[in-house]
């Protein structure tokens, strides 16, 4: 009230604060009202001066689905225009926004979505859009915003998703749950952005009604340098896989990454080697474009997730009936698709992989026929030291080859060194 220069106006906003309150008295998030609409226009940062101008754009990253190799979504990102052409992006902008205009910023991202989708579907693309929320701006007043916006009837809500940051406290709380299923109620989707930035709990990931997670970048983007870390992306696909939600891999930067992470089949991917943010009017021209269909793998990275995806296969069938793998196919590494990749890419100059490939099918033979005559036994140490010999060899192969290229030098981790624990 700080702007109220008579009685009878301080009288007039205070009445209007008690209905405020009382309007939104379900939602703590709006147990307070600012009054003095002045004041806070002065205060006002160039961030949010852009955004109440209308200095607001809409570029859009494609998700592709590695399966079909056809992009089926689009994640809605905010970009603001400053008066002088300079296009600013998140990282710039929303340090200067405030709780409040979080909501206000999805809602405008959200409503040129909407527009946008239909022109996409009238030239025959029909794409999902996904659209980021704050965590704070997950309100009554979002879920009455959005139940506005569904009516209207543009797109139907199973299009859309609304990815929601990982890692606030807020998603730990029962409130949060409840909006959260409000939400769902709607027929939107429900992401999980960034899972693995921040400390969250794996047990409360099972209580949330979401459809989706997004993995962090953090474990995509230095795939080539720690390619270890695949292993915790197959960790993750298990967990998805256990939870029934979809598994999107962002950060996919490099040729080389997209190779790896569509070996290991995950099956939604969005980074750089797909496509980079961009305005409508490209992405229709992108859209346009005929995929081009690559063999996979087609690096040596992508060699290494082939192991490992091999591997964790074959050790998964063993445990589970060791008489299911005949010994006679195990033993022979040249029955190995990997065999076969190896052969094609013409990465073993030296004969070394095919002799350390001979060395893991002998190792894992020898324990399915271990586990045939003494189903106890669970000593596979022989089996992970061939298959982490091998493995090695692979990456130094490929580290080898990089900086040869002109590549700075990769510092593969030793892979008996325990998977990065950092993020969590
Ligand atoms: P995000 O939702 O995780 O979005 C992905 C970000 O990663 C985007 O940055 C995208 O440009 C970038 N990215 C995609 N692929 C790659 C890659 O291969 N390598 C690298 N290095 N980066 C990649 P952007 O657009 O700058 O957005 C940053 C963050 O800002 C978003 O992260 C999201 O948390 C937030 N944000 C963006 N738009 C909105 C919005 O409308 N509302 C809210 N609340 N937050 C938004
Ligand atoms: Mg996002
Ligand atoms: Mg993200």
């Amino acid at each position: 009230f700080l702007d109220t220069d008579t009685g009878d106006k301080l009288l007039r906003l205070a009445d209007q604060a008690l209905y405020k309150s009382k309007e939104n008295k379900a939602d703590p998030e709006r147990s307070w009202v600012l009054f003095g609409e002045e004041i806070h226009k002065t205060q006002r940062t160039p961030a949010q001066q852009m955004l109440d101008t209308g200095g607001l754009e809409v570029w859009y990253q494609p998700i592709l689905d590695s399966r079909t190799r056809k992009v089926v979504g689009v994640e809605a990102l905010a970009r603001l225009r400053d008066t002088d052409g300079t296009l600013w992006t998140p990282e710039k902008f929303l340090p200067q926004l405030q709780n409040a205009d979080f909501l206000s910023l999805s809602k405008a991202v959200l409503t040129q979505a909407l527009a946008d989708v239909p022109i996409l579907d009238a030239q025959g693309w029909r794409l999902w859009v996904s659209v980021n929320i704050d965590p704070v701006s997950v309100s009554e007043a979002c879920i009455a915003c959005l139940r506005e916006m569904i009516a209207q009837g543009s797109v139907n809500p199973s299009r859309i998703t609304l990815e929601i940051l990982e890692g606030s406290n807020f998603l730990e709380q029962q409130a949060a749950l409840e909006r959260l299923l409000e939400m769902k109620a709607l027929g939107v989707h429900l992401a999980l952005d960034d899972v693995g930035s921040a400390y969250s709990s794996l047990l409360r990931l099972k209580d949330l009604p979401i459809d989706e997670i997004k993995l962090d970048q953090g474990f995509i983007r230095t795939l080539e340098n720690r390619p270890h870390d695949l292993h915790f992306v197959g960790a993750i696909q298990e967990l998805a896989a256990g939870l029934g939600v979809e598994l999107v891999v962002e950060g996919v930067e490099t040729e080389d990454i997209l190779d790896a992470v569509t070996v290991m089949g995950v099956s939604l991917l969005q980074g750089y080697a797909i496509a980079k943010p961009m305005p409508l009017a490209e992405l229709q021209t992108f859209l346009g474009r005929t995929p081009s269909h690559q063999q996979h793998p087609n690096s040596l990275l992508g060699l290494y997730a082939k192991q490992l995806v091999h591997h964790n296969a074959l050790k998964k069938s063993i445990r589970q009936d060791p008489r299911l793998v005949d010994y006679m196919t195990l033993v022979d590494a040249t029955s190995c698709p990997v065999h076969a990749d190896m052969q094609r890419l013409g990465v073993d100059r030296d004969g070394l992989l095919d002799k350390l490939h001979q060395a893991y099918h002998r190792a894992i033979a020898v324990m399915d026929a271990l586990l045939i005559a003494s189903p106890d036994s669970d000593d596979w140490s022989e089996v992970e030291r061939a298959q982490k010999a091998l493995e090695q060899a692979i990456m130094e192969i490929y580290c080898n080859r990089k900086t040869e290229n002109g590549h700075p030098a990769c510092a593969i981790e030793n892979p008996t060194d325990p998977i990065a624990t950092d993020h969590f």
